[in-house]
């Protein structure tokens, strides 16, 4: 083994093996695998090989289509076969709901240029004779679906990776990381040490074990996972090969292995291996068979396909793999630890192994991914992913593989673990919760606790009416939010507006004033919004997104200057309360001493006050869109500031409201938000924030490709629409059509209850920035008319909100 190593990548699955290929394809040549036993040797080998493009994430979908298609490469290079079966697939729905959701996997497919197709019953079983009609409701079909060999696609990518100059070490072990000053790493095993630039933990079912050495708790937990095959069945002689199936009903996935059927469940009694630590010593094993803890979905799986309960079991596996709790691989740097990577929690390698290789490499070599992979980045946990929220999550989320998520469905595992103070107060007053990084906020505030829960649909639900009433109080007098949920930052020192300036695509505002500003990455991409509040001359109060608070300190520690500025994330140090509607002056006047006549405080003003007895900072401003104030105080003051506010209200009807309604206020005012409309694949002129941008400043990060972006006017535009939508609104990811043909997408959606329309914002081609008719918004399988909008629907001057 070599002493030294631009890149030691640790661990020979489908996942390290892939990282390995990729970084010799970008031209990283002096890397080096290091394995433990043979390749594979951790849950690869005994994978069942599925694969497939459907993915709820369309940026995730994006990177399967990628994989699937590089096996083709991977054997011309390394004259190794991949044992690629591309059968087509069909998705079976036993309910309504189900189809729906087919019809928008198949919607989100247009724009992702898959070939997805609703069909009959009938038509599905022509093409998947096994099952019974009886139980279905219609199906979707995927050509580009099948399986492969899984010792054949991971010995590819390591022969085509030595092609390229890698080296692979086996039947060695890594024990342990050591740091150097430098940022270089030690890497030490059971054969000697390699000094490496940089390390790649691509442990698999070890990836926990490893992150250890390094101090970091990663949040992956291995579930075991169960599949048959069973004997040779006379109905298959002499035909095609069989599609792949899933049928969602029986939480089960079936494909052709040789003569007989291989069938595999998702269980709702899943349990996890080796729940704290993985045994070293565990290898090319399986673990005992569990017959009875898969027995329901067996059941259900020999009624909806009987010939398969005819045929008898000839084998059975039983092996573990690894989850995060959402179920998307973790991926990219870590905060905090230079120069050390991660591509693991991948449950899927072989849909997503090549995906995440090329991802990884990119980053590596260029500082970037190089495409939106926010649903796979690492940073998307934060401190809450402790072992035991992450074993219920993982376990919650193994047993729902085959659920619907429903957009108003909030789920329950590992809940209520983080509460804000005033937690007890909502629920009192009825409050439905969601959970946002864990931590509850309202989402809506249902009349009496018999009616405080949620009708999970894709239509408008029971919360429908109560959002609508709380939409009309803020429109109409004072409604009172919870905004504990936000992002916070506190950047100071004597260099702290420079350094901003240089972040932020915006300048940062004078002492006691607000701006917004987008951040943008070197290619001039959207990588966060931000509002700025400027304390004093060296402090700035950051308010941007929780959910990715990891994801901007690791790129703000990339970017400190050595002295004089800190960055701290405080979002838990200060939670908020947020008043907005015409009579939210009048409300918040009645609590504090300084003038907030619109003279003395105008929109976009940020100040120390006292309200009552609590001391706080008070930001005119409201996500709304309406007259409104932001407050923010440390939390021992939350529960004060909350019942003065509430008391002092009730002089102005002030009413309760939550998350749903701010999400359909915002989009009535065309507002966008982190995730949605703002990702790393748009840039800030396409994004509708170009007034955000200074180029009055010489220097900030992106500056040069957002001059660029500006001068062409980029290739998108985000767009506001009016839909012609009767019982059903946007959600977001469904395809917008123009003049017939698929265009773009939609980013959000829902019911304007101040305006009285279905809303929805979503990118279209540049080309299409001004065209005001032809367009329709496909929801349920259903194209309707789509109005463009010029200005935003509530509101358009922004009178209101500076009033
Ligand atoms: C029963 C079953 C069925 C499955 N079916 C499918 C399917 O149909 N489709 C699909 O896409 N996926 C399937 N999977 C999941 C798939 O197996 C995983 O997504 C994939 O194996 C993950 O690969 P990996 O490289 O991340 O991890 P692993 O395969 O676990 O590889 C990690 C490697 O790292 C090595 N290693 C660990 N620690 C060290 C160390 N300290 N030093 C050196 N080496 C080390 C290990 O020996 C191991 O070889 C299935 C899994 C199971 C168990």
């Amino acid at each position: 083994m070599k002493s030294h190593a631009k890149v030691v990548v640790i661990g020979g699955g489908v996942v390290g093996a892939s990282v390995l290929y990729h970084l010799t394809k970008i031209g990283w040549k002096d890397v080096l695998l290091i394995e433990r036993a043979e390749l594979t040797s951790g849950s690869t080998w005994h994978a069942a090989g599925g694969m497939h493009t459907v993915n709820g994430d369309p940026n995730v979908a994006k990177l399967q289509q990628y994989t699937i298609e590089l096996y083709q490469e991977i054997e011309r290079i390394s004259g190794q076969s991949c044992g690629v079966h591309i059968t087509g697939g069909i998705m079976l729905a036993g309910t309504r709901e189900r189809l729906d959701w087919l019809k928008m996997a198949k919607a989100r497919g247009r724009y992702l240029k898959m070939d997805l197709e609703i069909i009959s019953v009938d038509e599905a079983a022509k093409m998947f004779p096994l099952m019974d009609k009886k139980h279905f409701a219609g199906a979707m079909y995927d050509p580009i679906e099948g399986h492969v060999d899984p010792y054949g696609v991971t010995h590819a990518y390591a022969k085509s990776a030595q092609i390229g100059g890698a080296e692979i070490v086996k039947k060695t072990r890594v024990t342990d990381l050591k740091a150097r000053p430098d940022g270089t790493w030690d890497v030490i095993t059971d054969h000697g040490n390699v000094h490496a630039e940089h390390v790649v933990n691509a442990a698999g079912l070890w990836a926990r074990e490893l992150g250890r050495m390094v101090g970091l708790e990663l949040p992956i937990l291995a579930m075991e996972h169960q599949y048959l095959i069973t004997g040779d069945m006379p109905e298959l002689a002499g035909m095609r090969e069989q599609l792949h199936c899933i049928d969602f009903e029986g939480e089960i996935y079936i494909r052709q292995e040789r003569g007989g059927m291989l069938m595999g469940t998702y269980e709702r009694a899943g349990v996890p291996w080796s729940a704290v630590t993985t045994p070293w010593d565990f290898g090319q094993d399986l673990l005992p068979n569990d017959l009875d803890r898969i027995a329901p979905s067996l059941a259900v799986g020999f009624e909806h396909f009987p010939a398969l309960g005819q045929a008898g079991i000839k084998k059975m596996v039983n092996g573990p793999f690894t989850f995060a709790p959402d179920g998307n691989p973790l991926v990219g740097p870590i905060k905090g630890l230079k120069n050390f990577w991660v591509a693991c929690g991948v449950m899927a390698g072989f849909s997503q192994g090549g995906g995440v290789g090329l991802a990884l490499s990119r980053w590596m070599a260029e500082g970037d991914p190089g495409a939106d992979i926010w649903g796979m980045d690492v940073a998307r946990y934060g401190d809450w992913t402790t072992l035991a929220y992450t074993n219920a999550k993982v376990r919650e989320n193994y047993s729902r593989r085959f659920s619907i998520r429903f957009p108003n469905e909030e789920l329950p595992a590992a809940r209520p673990l983080r509460t804000t103070p005033i937690y007890e107060r909502l629920a009192a007053q009825h409050a439905v919760f969601g959970d946002y990084c864990a931590l509850e906020h309202p989402l809506w505030f249902a009349p009496t606790a018999e009616e405080a829960r949620d009708e999970v649909s894709f239509r408008r639900s029971n919360s429908h009416p109560h959002v609508a009433a709380e939409c009309r109080a803020v429109r109409d007098g004072v409604g009172l939010l919870e905004i504990s949920n936000y992002g916070k930052f506190d950047v100071r020192g004597p260099g702290a507006a420079e350094w901003l300036s240089h972040v932020m695509a915006n300048r940062v505002p004078a002492v006691g004033r607000i701006a917004l500003t987008p951040m943008l990455n070197e290619r001039g991409k959207l990588i966060g919004d931000f509002t700025m509040c400027r304390v004093s001359q060296e402090h700035i109060f950051l308010v941007g997104t929780y959910a990715a608070e990891t994801y901007y300190m690791r790129w703000f520690e990339r970017h400190l200057p050595p002295l004089g500025v800190s960055v701290r994330p405080c979002a838990m140090e200060y939670t908020g309360l947020s008043v907005a509607g015409p009579k939210s002056r009048a409300l918040l006047q009645s609590l504090v001493r300084d003038d907030l006549a619109s003279a003395a405080f105008p929109f976009m003003s940020f100040r120390r006050m006292e309200i009552g007895m609590v001391p706080g900072y008070v930001g005119r401003v409201s996500f709304t869109g309406d007259l409104g104030y932001e407050i923010w105080v440390t939390t021992d003051y939350q529960r004060a500031l909350h019942d003065s506010l509430v008391k002092a209200g009730r002089d102005f009807g002030l009413k309760l409201f939550g998350g749903r309604a701010l999400n359909a206020m915002r989009i009535e005012k065309s507002f966008g938000t982190w995730a949605r409309e703002y990702r790393p694949i748009y840039g800030p002129f396409e994004a509708g924030l170009g007034r955000f941008v200074d180029f009055k400043k010489d220097d900030f990060i992106g500056r040069a490709a957002a001059a660029l972006e500006k001068e062409s006017g980029g290739a998108l535009r985000l767009r506001s629409f009016r839909v012609a939508a009767t019982d059903a609104d946007a959600i977001g990811d469904e395809p917008i059509w123009h003049d017939g043909k698929t265009v773009g997408w939609v980013t959000s959606g829902a019911f304007g209850h101040r305006v009285g329309e279905s809303l929805a914002l979503g990118y279209v081609p540049a080309s299409l920035a001004a065209a005001d008719s032809g367009f329709e918004i496909e929801i349920i399988g259903e194209r309707r008319e789509a109005t463009p909008l010029s200005a935003a629907a509530f509101d358009p001057s922004g009178a209101l909100m500076r009033a």
